[in-house]
């Protein structure tokens, strides 16, 4: 089962996470970026925690949809309308379900990746976090088509935005801050690549 109260739960489990790797997350933008992207990530999800704490939204796409507003106003920086668009489309495809199941949330992951692509216009290859999110949704798109249910739909994803993610240590950056650096981004980790594959693991270790 899927409800708002357990995708709140999850959003609460991302802030720890999040929390719990900001130092992690400000090394890796300290190599390609201005090295805020822990900071960042940190103060938009504790600021959602705040948010849960006040008034919990009734449903899960209403839930997605506070995560949505509240990364936008408190994240910043290229990351915040980022993540805050996926969050938003994601929040539009489910709609007002009660629950959600596999096919559920595949589509809302495919929606969360074109809602970053329409805003960011980056592609697979440039060195950002759709090098995560788009195999995560692919292989969601796979298990979901076959029954999966949505611990196993995230569990795919998570698997493959963490190989995504590693995909990205090679690449020269063409998106973003990264990119301002050319040849000398090759060799380190996306920090927003990195941030979606920690987001997508923790998603799938709280579903059931
Ligand atoms: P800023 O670069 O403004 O300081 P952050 O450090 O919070 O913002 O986030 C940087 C991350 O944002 C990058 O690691 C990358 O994954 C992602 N990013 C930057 N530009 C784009 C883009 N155009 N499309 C997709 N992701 C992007
Ligand atoms: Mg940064
Ligand atoms: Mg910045």
């Amino acid at each position: 089962e899927c409800t708002a109260e357990s995708v709140a739960e999850a959003m609460r489990a991302v802030a720890a996470v999040v929390v719990e790797h900001r130092d992690e997350l400000l090394r890796l933008d300290r190599e390609i970026g201005d090295g805020d992207h822990g900071e960042n990530m940190a103060r938009g999800f504790t600021a959602l925690v705040s948010k849960l704490d006040g008034h919990a939204p009734a449903s899960p796409g209403g839930v997605l949809r506070l995560v949505a507003t509240t990364l936008i106003s408190t994240v910043g920086g290229a990351a915040g309308p980022l993540y805050g668009t996926a969050f938003l489309r994601a929040a539009t495809s489910v709609g007002d379900v009660a629950s959600m199941d596999g096919t559920v949330v595949a589509k809302a992951l495919r929606a969360a990746l074109e809602g970053v692509v329409a805003r960011g216009k980056a592609e697979v290859g440039d060195k950002t976090m759709v090098d995560a999110l788009t195999p995560a949704v692919a292989a969601a798109e796979s298990v979901a088509a076959s029954g999966g249910g949505v611990a196993e739909v995230l569990s795919a994803a998570a698997d493959a935005a963490e190989l995504g993610a590693d995909s990205t240590v090679p690449l020269v950056a063409r998106k973003g801050r990264a990119s301002y650096l050319g040849e000398r981004s090759a060799g380190h980790l996306d920090p927003g690549a990195r941030s979606t594959s920690l987001l997508l693991r923790t998603f799938a270790g709280r579903a059931r």
